[in-house]
Parts: structure tokens; C-alpha cells; sequence
């Protein structure tokens, strides 16, 4: 076995998600989930931070406003991709997928992330070794949405294998 990953984030997505939160609940609820998670402070978008942080945001998002919402945050990470957002306007959705996995390996510490968009119409999304709890598979497949939306294209996004289940990745289908 190699060495063990240590599992951590950028406080960049960790930010997201609480604009998020912040944007959909206020600062009330801004407050409610920090101190939920027990945490105070600022996160500095380039350094990196334990990714149970990140777990537990998530996990505050579904059980106390409902688990609906993860794919909301997921579509909103999507349109606040920041460097990639003044690419979305020109871009098909391959365009961006593709830049998936680069834009992935900046952020988190550990996994891996396969953009496969050699098929027409469809684009496969691979993560390995990165989803621990359903709340993450959810987001994932928010994401995956707000490819389509913020290219004004119609289609559908299904999560047809999960590391969670015993698979060897979660496999998202974004078909178009
Ligand atoms: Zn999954």
C-alpha cells in the first residue's frame, strides 16, 4: 500500500459553499452552519484545509434544509467556476467538462478526476476515490446540471456507478 493521502481542500471551494449558503439562508444561516461545524474564521482561498470541513458543510446543508438543496449548491459551484466562468458564454459543455479535471487536481488534495468526452452527445465524468458520503454524489450531480444550464443545454444527468456502493469510481452521465 502506498503512503496515505491526507485528505484536504482549498478553502476556495470551502467558500463557495458558503456563499452559497450565505446567498440561499443569509447571514443567519451562515452563522447556524459555522458554528454547527464548530469552526470560526476566515479560509484563505489558496490554502488547504481538512476536507471533513467540507464533509461536514454538506452534511449540515441536507439535514437541516434538505437534501434538495446539495444539487442547488452543486449548480452554483458550476456557475462560480472563477477562472473558467468568462469561458462558459463561448463554450459547449465538452469545453468545459474538459477542463474539468485540471480545474479538480488545483482544489482537492487527494482523487483523481476522467473527463471522457470522446463520445458525441455525451460526456462521462470519473471521480476516483473521492466521494465518501452521499451528500458529496449529490453535489457532484449538481454540478453536472449546471454544465448544461449555464450552456443553455437540455439534457440529462444520472450517477450510474458509486464508490459508495463498492464501484471503482462514482460515474456521472451527462447526456445531451
Ligand atoms: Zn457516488
Amino acid at each position: 500500500m502506498g503512503k496515505k493521502v491526507e485528505r484536504k481542500v482549498r478553502g476556495s471551494i470551502l467558500n463557495t459553499y458558503l456563499a452559497f449558503v450565505t446567498k440561499k439562508w443569509g447571514r443567519d444561516g451562515y452563522r447556524l452552519c459555522m458554528s454547527e461545524i464548530g469552526l470560526w474564521g476566515e479560509f484563505r482561498d489558496g490554502n488547504y484545509y481538512q476536507d471533513a470541513i467540507r464533509e461536514n458543510i454538506l452534511r449540515w446543508i441536507a439535514r437541516e434544509k434538505g437534501e434538495e438543496n446539495l444539487r442547488e449548491c452543486g449548480k452554483y459551484i458550476a456557475s462560480n467556476l472563477g477562472i473558467l466562468s468568462w469561458l462558459v458564454r463561448f463554450s459547449d459543455p465538452k469545453a468545459i467538462a474538459s477542463k474539468f479535471p485540471k480545474n479538480f487536481s488545483e482544489i482537492y488534495s487527494y482523487g483523481r478526476m476522467e473527463a471522457d468526452t470522446s463520445k458525441d452527445k455525451l460526456i462521462v465524468l470519473r471521480l476516483y476515490d473521492v466521494c465518501r458520503i452521499r451528500e458529496c454524489c449529490e453535489v457532484w450531480l449538481g454540478v453536472c446540471e449546471g454544465v448544461l444550464e449555464s450552456t443553455k443545454t437540455k439534457g440529462k444527468v444520472e450517477e450510474i456507478k458509486c464508490s459508495i456502493e463498492g464501484a471503482d469510481c462514482c460515474e456521472y452521465r451527462i447526456s445531451y
